[in-house]
């Protein structure tokens, strides 16, 4: 008895644990369902919040897309514009060009203009006596005077106590001239230069009593002489004792021959001149231009025509 109550016991024990295992098993299984429940429901959530997401993504790249749009349109119209605006550039370059072109050409012109207008002006301030040629029928007035006169430096003079004058501005050309000479180991000296016509008359009178009729040939007619214009000078050497006799055999006349142009000086009357005797000491200044053209073409003054000699007057100090 006592031990099928035993089995009966231990049975039933049995039974409750099997009970309690199984019960536990399905809380167990019901826990897990719940949490699975849970992690869907978060899961679900997810994917929503996502899908909103993609959505918000989508529209807006829609949103790009459109602006994208917009702005290539804005581009072509930029572009269209800036190559309306090139083609308008080229034109007023092209406007600007010829406008330029057309400014050069007036500029050119009034250049020109004032140019033409200096050399008139300087050609009325330039004393037209200055380049005339003289004759024994067409010669200056008397009461002519040069517009200024300067005394030539004593050290250039033969006589060194004697007061000559000469035209101021031919001054600076008389003074290279002789500087030059020096330095070619020449000597030169003045021996007249500006003679008014009262004195030229004088010196005539001086001759005539010298040489009587004769002295028409060698001495200008009564005050009449290139002297009276101040730019005219009688030269001698001390190499020759400063005699008129024989200075065209001096080295200084044959230095005076080959160099006297540069400095704007000419011979007035050479050997067998239609004008007066031959006068190798007597140098007229004609400015640079003229006399290089004289000396280079082995001409002399009187050998030109007055329209020739006049074209040189604008330029006679330069
Ligand atoms: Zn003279």
């Amino acid at each position: 008895m006592v031990r099928k109550n035993i089995v009966l016991g231990i049975g039933m024990a049995v039974v409750l644990v099997l009970l309690g295992w199984g019960g536990y098993s399905l809380w167990r299984l019901h826990q897990d369902k719940l949490a699975l429940q849970t992690r869907v429901t978060k899961l679900d959530r997810s994917v929503a919040g996502l899908e909103a997401e993609l959505a918000r993504v989508n529209k807006d790249n829609a949103s790009l897309t459109d602006f994208l749009e917009t702005e290539r349109t804005k581009n072509s119209d930029l572009n269209k514009s800036l190559e309306t605006e090139q083609n308008n550039n080229s034109n007023l370059a092209q406007a600007l060009q010829a406008e330029q072109s057309r400014n050069n050409a007036n500029f050119n012109q009034l250049q020109q203009l004032s140019g033409t207008v200096g050399t008139l002006t300087k050609l009325s301030q330039t004393d037209r006596e200055l380049l005339q040629k003289y004759s024994k029928v067409y010669f200056l007035n008397e009461n002519y005077v040069p517009s200024q006169l300067t005394a030539i430096n004593p050290q250039y003079l033969y006589n060194k106590s004697a007061a000559i004058q000469i035209h101021t501005s031919v001054v600076p050309f008389l003074m290279r001239m002789f500087t030059a000479a020096a330095g070619d180991g020449i000597n030169l000296q003045v021996i007249s230069g500006y003679r008014s016509f009262g004195e030229q008359a004088a010196v005539k009178t001086g001759y005539k009593m010298s040489y009587g009729s004769g002295a028409n040939k060698f001495s200008a007619d009564q005050g009449y002489s290139e002297h009276q214009l101040g730019t005219t000078v009688d030269l001698v050497t001390s190499e020759n004792k400063g005699s008129f006799t024989g200075f065209d055999k001096t080295k200084a006349y044959a230095w005076l021959v080959s160099n006297a142009h540069r400095f704007g000086f000419a011979l007035s009357y050479p050997k067998g001149n239609f004008y007066y005797i031959y006068e190798p000491w007597h140098w007229r200044f004609v400015g640079t231009t003229l006399a290089s053209k004289l000396h280079d073409s082995n001409q002399h003054f009187y050998d030109l025509t007055q329209r020739e000699i006049s074209q040189h007057l604008v330029s006679i100090f330069d």
